[in-house]
């Protein structure tokens, strides 16, 4: 006979460590984002000195297809063991580990735990082969953000003004309201609210990287004044929907 009282479901998934902290004596706290379920946090016990289970397996960037058995309810996962599919030692790189870092980070704000979405996964293992191959360049970081935003249904209207509709000319101003993450042509924006002021070429430079593999939207050349206001434009978007700034960025700022 089969039992309707199930206390907890064993699955499988391919996944990629987003986080890992030492938990009690030989614990870990691991949080991870996986193929199909979303993102998850688990205790894996006796994970500091396990090289059976978990060796190598529980380093940030690490992809591995993990064991773990649900329990109902909100908490924890229980880890089991995690096979080891791909390390990313390349990103020991004091540069990369640190665009790499906020990769992970972006992916762990804007995602909630067990809410699974679509393309999410695909995108940050996208982009960690991407930056392991190649430099992170402004055109990369815009479109990971970019295509981050459309996945978890955010995507901005950039072609267009968002108040008449009217498409942006080439070369035409353009004015980002931040508290609304809305585009205005010069006729309708809204007088008195402090807008950051910018330019079409960096509304259709934005557009362009929206659908374009990482690693082709990297060649993109962003003159020096689009790149600029591409990255303070995509600060706007995504300030909107996290739940605080990412702590990375003080990492990426060091570099400098
Ligand atoms: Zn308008």
């Amino acid at each position: 006979m089969v039992s309707c009282f199930v206390m907890s479901l064993s699955r499988a998934s391919e996944a990629i460590i987003l986080k890992s902290r030492l938990y009690a004596e030989s614990d870990k706290i691991v949080t991870f984002i996986t193929l199909d379920g979303g993102k998850l946090t688990g205790i894996a016990k006796g994970a500091k000195n396990s090289r059976r289970r978990f060796a190598n397996c529980l380093d940030p960037f690490t992809r591995v297809r993990v064991h773990y058995k649900v329990r109902p309810g909100p908490g924890l996962v229980f880890m089991e063991s995690c096979d080891l599919l791909q390390t990313a030692r390349e990103l020991a790189d004091p540069v990369k580990f640190a665009y790499g870092s906020y990769l992970l980070e972006l992916v762990d704000l804007l995602t909630e735990e067990a809410h699974p979405i679509e393309g999410v996964f695909n995108l940050l293992h996208e982009a960690i082969v991407a930056l392991i191959g190649g430099p992170a360049t402004a055109a990369f970081l815009r479109a990971f953000e970019m295509q981050l935003l459309c996945d978890a249904g955010y995507e901005p209207q950039l072609l267009n003004c968002n108040r008449c509709q009217n498409p942006f000319a080439v070369d035409e101003p353009v004015y980002l309201d931040p508290t609304e993450g809305s585009l205005a042509c010069a006729r309708c924006r809204q007088p008195g609210l402090s807008l950051l002021s910018g330019s079409s070429a960096t509304a259709h430079a934005l557009e362009s990287v929206k659908r374009l593999p990482l690693a082709a939207a990297r060649q993109q050349g962003f003159e020096r004044q689009v790149a600029q206001e591409a990255a303070q434009w995509m600060g706007c978007f995504l300030a909107l929907h996290l739940p605080r700034p990412p702590r990375s960025l003080k990492l990426i700022h060091s570099l400098a």
